[in-house]
């Protein structure tokens, strides 16, 4: 079947080329997917546009009718939910037992959105006159662009799509070129579940042919984009000649402060998961661990031992507990992080080489790496790697790691580990971030907003924020009794 859905239709792309995805845990093609031209995306723009407005139907469409839709996929998720963790895991190398949450994440994304979708009908706003009648609507906002990233493919689109759809807009979607085929699943899925002709249509390729004419495009209302910083700023700078609405979700660099009074076992099972969980490709993942003085040489040196025992593998076998990077790219880039950080003068505890197992190096493995000695100047400290590298810094006062967590352009999250909730609430309300965790790393709930200050971003996802920004407000005002004045 083809990749491509345009107008209610799979077909393939309009030249006919296709690209290969890649196994990240050996290297091999998994399939050959369409890639759209210029001229599908057009298309595809044509189609959601027609379906918004010009005899279109589903803004229209009673917000009940919506809710049902984002229900009965979230059934069909939950039928499919093996096929489609062991195809994520496949294409993005993450374990199986990582997939399978995302599933289920995905799946109460889609049933809070649902929830949410008829909860908030507008406002009467007091004008002070009795014959006048003030109301605020929000209308959906249009034809969206939903562009997102390799390392959580189903669960970002879910994040959009939902609120998207619930709130009446019509999409196109883009998702990274490296990791496609649970997109094109769930894409399938929304056609079972009943959607329109037209209001979601999907277009696979890479930036420049696909993604770049979406931002451009004088139909396209909004884009709401997951992806990295540098990416985001092109697409910021292509939306402002249409005047789009933007909503971006970008990198990080995540503290993860602990106090020397912390549970020593609770902490290093969380920072362990917090670097490298997925292999560190988590916009949130906590690899800058800022640890208090007292404790740092017996938490260092525990970290190291336990990071050494990680057991690497194909993420759909059962007793591997870290996969692959992504890609060769990717593992190429880590490669570079761990010798700059060691030029620049820190000190490799774990890690830091790809493993020595032949039928590991056949893929994107690379052995989890932490490194101690590290100083906010270095590169590795500064830049996000989104791998698994952990660096260690120290501090000895709650002033000094509230001055390093916060000292990077980055702000989207980050973690406190204390016994003492005073000094917790303390730090995390001076933390410039949009998720703290207190004791804890990693959690979500769909009803809490997620986004970044700083560089990481300007919009939020999830919570009644979430659908917000798929939503214009517009004013009413009726006045009942006009006079000649
Ligand atoms: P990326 O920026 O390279 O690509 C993201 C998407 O943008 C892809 O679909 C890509 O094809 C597309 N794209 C590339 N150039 C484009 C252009 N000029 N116009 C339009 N679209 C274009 O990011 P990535 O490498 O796929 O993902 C990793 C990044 O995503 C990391 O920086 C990570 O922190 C970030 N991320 C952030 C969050 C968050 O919630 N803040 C979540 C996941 C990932």
């Amino acid at each position: 079947m083809p990749d491509l859905y345009i107008d209610g239709s799979w077909t393939a792309g309009s030249e006919g080329v296709t690209a290969p995805v890649i196994n990240p845990a050996d290297g091999s093609v998994i399939q050959e997917v369409d890639q759209a031209s210029r001229q599908d995306v057009e298309r595809a723009v044509a189609a959601a546009k027609a379906a918004f407005s010009g005899g279109g139907w589903w803004p229209g469409t009673a917000t009940g009718e919506r809710a049902a839709l984002l229900r009965r996929t979230a059934d069909l998720l939950v039928r499919d939910k093996e096929d489609i963790a062991r195809i994520e895991t496949l294409d993005t190398g993450k374990t199986l037992v990582e997939s399978r949450i995302d599933v289920d994440d995905v799946v109460a994304v889609f049933r809070y959105y649902a929830d949410l979708a008829d909860k908030d009908a507008g406002r009467i706003v007091d004008t002070g006159h009795q014959h006048v009648v003030s109301r605020v609507v929000y209308e959906p906002v249009g034809v969206c662009a939903l562009i997102t990233p390799w390392n959580y493919p189903l669960l970002q689109l879910s994040w959009k799509i939902a609120p998207a759809l619930a709130a009446g807009d019509t999409a196109i979607i883009k998702p990274s070129e490296v990791t496609p085929l649970t997109t094109v699943k769930l894409v399938g899925l929304l056609e079972e579940a009943g959607i329109p002709r037209g209001v979601v249509n999907l277009v696979l390729g890479d930036g420049p042919t696909v993604g770049a004419p979406l931002t451009e495009h004088p139909d396209v209302e909004m884009v709401s984009f997951t992806g990295s910083v540098r990416t985001g700023q092109a697409i910021i700078r292509a939306s402002a000649e249409t005047v789009k609405k933007v909503a971006v979700e970008l990198g990080g660099k995540n503290a993860n402060i602990v106090f020397a009074d912390t549970d020593f076992e609770t902490v290093v099972d969380y920072a362990l998961l917090a670097v490298f969980l997925h292999s560190g490709q988590v916009c949130s993942a906590g690899a800058r661990l800022l640890v208090e003085d007292p404790l740092h040489d017996a938490l260092v040196e525990e970290l190291g031992r336990r990071a050494e025992r990680i057991r690497l593998g194909n993420g759909l076998e059962p007793g591997s507990e870290s996969g692959p990077l992504v890609s060769e790219q990717q593992l190429a880039k880590i490669e570079e992080f761990v010798a700059s950080a060691l030029e620049e003068g820190a000190r490799l505890v774990a890690g830091g080489h790809r493993p020595d197992e032949p039928e590991l190096r056949k893929g994107f493995f690379y052995r989890p790496t932490v490194l101690d000695d590290c100083r906010p100047d270095m590169r590795v400290v500064r830049e996000e790697t989104f791998g698994p590298i952990l660096t260690v810094e120290r501090f000895s006062t709650d002033d000094e790691a509230i001055a390093l967590a916060n000292g990077t352009e980055y702000g989207l999250a980050g973690a406190v580990w204390t016994k003492d909730i005073g000094r917790a609430h303390r730090v995390a309300g001076a933390l410039r971030h949009g998720t703290i965790w207190i004791n804890d790393f990693h959690p979500y709930v769909p009803g809490a907003e997620w986004g970044g200050f700083k560089r990481s971003g300007n919009g939020r996802e999830l919570g009644p924020t979430g659908l917000a920004e798929y939503r214009e407000a517009k004013h009413i005002w009726l006045n009942t009794a006009p006079e000649p004045s």
